[in-house]
């Protein structure tokens, strides 16, 4: 897998179980109420909303985790 995987977001990329069917960002958690602005890939392979300040948190998760 590669270390980032970030793409633009579109409809239908989200986990399940998510707040990510609303266009939201779920990757900043249940309280973030910005919608999606880029897909994400997580350690399982699932693809999660991000807006544009928690794509930063994914960034240094995984430069500082290595993916
Ligand atoms: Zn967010």
């Amino acid at each position: 897998m590669d270390l980032l995987q970030i793409k633009f977001w579109e409809a239908g990329d989200y986990r399940p179980g998510t707040k990510g069917h609303e266009r939201r960002c779920s990757w900043g958690g249940s309280s973030c109420p910005s919608p999606a602005e880029l897909t994400v890939t997580d350690r399982a392979g699932a693809d999660n909303g991000a807006c544009a300040v928690h794509v930063v948190h994914y960034i240094r998760d995984r430069l500082r985790h290595g993916r």
